[in-house]
C-alpha cells in the first residue's frame, strides 16, 4: 500500500485544506483536463472540502466522451458487413450512437468483440484471416502507442486483414483551444496525469510562457490533487506562474522516450474532431502514408457517417467547462448510467457518470 496511503493521509489532507483555504482569497476556476482526476475529485469528497472560491471544472480528458456521435455511427455502419469483425474497448461498447450502440449491435448478431489491447485485434486477425478486423482507435497519447505498436507488429507479420478506424486524440493543442476560446473562464490546470507520463512536461510549457497561466501536473491520490490546487493558488498570489511537475513519481521532463518513439514511427500531427469542440487543429493523429493500407476509412473505401447532434444532450458544452451535468434537464431522469442518452454518462471517467456516481444531484 505504499505509495497509496501516503497519499491520502487524513493530517496532511487537513494541513493542505488549511492552507488553500488561506490563499482561496477570491474565485479561482480550475480545469482538471483528465476524466481521472474528475473521478478521483468525486470519489475522495474534495470537492465538499475545498473552500467554495475554488471551482473545479471539468475538461476534455475522457476518450469516450470525446469521441464524436459520426464515429460511433460510422462504426455501427461497419457492423453490418459481413466480411468485418469490429473490435474495441469495453467502454466503446456502450456509447450511444444516433440508432443504437455497439452493444446493441453485437446482441442482434454482429460480430462486435471487446478487446483489452490492439494486440488482441491483431491476433484475431491472424486467427481470421477471411474477414478484416477493425480496431476501433480512440484515446490519447497513452493508448496511441500501444495502437502505433500494434500497426506497426500488423506490417511486420505481415497481416494485411487489420486496419484502424482513426480518431486518437493529442491534449497540448486541446488545452489551448479551450484557453483562446472567448467565453470560459480558467485560471489554472490540473494537466492530466497518464498523457504526462507519456508526453511529459515540456509541451504544457505554452500555457505559462504564452499565456500566464499556472499548471500542475498530479497524480490522482487525494493528496496529489490538493498539492496540485495548492500550487496553482500559490503560484497566483505570488504571479509567478510555471508548470509545476507535483507527478514526479511517474512523470519525467522528458516523457516516455520509447512510447514517444513509437508514436512518431507510425502517425503524424491532424486536425481532429471532437464531441461538442468540432475540429481543431492538431489535435489528432494519423498513420503516416507508409501505413495507410491500415487505415480502415482508406482501405474500405467508406465514408465516415454525418455528424448528428444529440437532442437535449449538452456534453459539448460540459466537456468545454461551461456547464455542469446538472444544468441537462436530462441528466439522472433520461439519462443514466443504465441509460445513457450522452457520452458523458456511459465512461467510468465521464463527469455525467460521476456526478451520477457520488450523488451531485439540487
Ligand atoms: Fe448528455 Fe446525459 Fe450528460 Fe445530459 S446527462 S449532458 S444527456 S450525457
Amino acid at each position: 500500500m505504499k505509495y497509496l496511503t501516503e497519499f491520502r493521509d487524513p493530517a496532511l489532507t487537513k494541513t493542505l485544506i488549511q492552507k488553500i483555504e488561506k490563499k482561496a482569497i477570491q474565485e479561482v476556476i480550475i480545469m482538471e483536463v483528465c476524466g481521472t482526476h474528475t473521478m478521483s475529485i468525486f470519489k475522495s469528497g474534495l470537492r465538499g472540502l475545498l473552500p467554495p472560491q475554488v471551482r473545479l471544472i471539468s475538461g476534455p480528458g475522457c476518450p469516450v466522451c470525446v469521441t464524436p456521435q459520426s464515429y460511433i455511427d460510422t462504426a455501427i455502419q461497419l457492423t453490418e458487413r459481413q466480411d468485418v469483425i469490429l473490435t474495441a474497448f469495453g467502454d466503446m461498447l456502450r456509447v450511444p450512437g444516433t440508432e443504437g450502440s455497439l452493444m446493441a449491435q453485437k446482441s442482434k448478431g454482429r460480430d462486435v468483440r471487446m478487446v483489452y489491447s490492439p494486440m488482441d485485434a491483431v491476433q484475431l486477425a491472424l486467427d481470421n484471416p477471411h474477414k478484416e478486423v477493425v480496431f476501433l482507435a480512440v484515446g490519447f497519447e497513452t493508448t496511441a502507442p500501444a495502437i502505433a505498436l500494434s500497426v506497426d507488429q500488423a506490417k511486420k507479420a505481415d497481416i494485411h486483414n487489420y486496419s484502424i478506424l482513426q480518431s486518437i486524440k493529442t491534449m497540448p493543442n486541446t488545452m489551448e483551444a479551450l484557453v483562446v476560446e472567448e467565453d470560459i473562464q480558467i485560471h489554472g490546470f490540473l494537466c492530466p496525469g497518464h498523457v504526462s507520463a507519456v508526453i511529459g512536461v515540456k509541451p504544457y510549457r505554452f500555457l505559462s510562457e504564452k499565456y500566464g497561466l499556472p499548471a500542475v501536473i498530479a497524480g490522482f491520490e487525494s493528496l496529489d490533487i490538493l498539492m496540485g490546487i495548492y500550487h496553482i493558488l500559490d503560484m497566483m498570489d505570488k504571479k509567478d506562474y510555471k508548470v509545476v511537475n507535483e507527478y514526479t513519481r511517474l512523470v519525467s521532463e522528458e516523457g516516455n522516450l520509447k512510447a514517444l518513439e513509437m508514436i512518431t514511427k507510425i502517425f503524424e500531427v491532424t486536425a481532429s474532431v471532437w464531441r461538442g469542440l468540432g475540429s481543431i487543429e492538431g489535435t489528432g493523429l494519423k498513420l503516416k502514408q507508409e501505413y495507410e493500407n491500415y487505415d480502415t476509412v482508406k482501405k474500405l473505401g467508406i465514408q465516415m457517417a454525418s455528424e448528428q447532434p444529440v437532442k437535449g444532450c449538452i456534453c459539448g458544452e460540459i466537456l468545454k467547462g461551461k456547464a455542469c451535468p446538472l444544468d441537462c434537464r436530462l441528466f439522472s431522469t433520461a439519462c443514466t448510467p443504465e441509460n445513457p442518452v450522452g457520452a458523458c454518462m456511459v465512461s467510468e471517467e465521464g463527469t455525467c457518470a460521476a456526478y451520477y456516481k457520488y450523488g451531485e444531484f439540487r
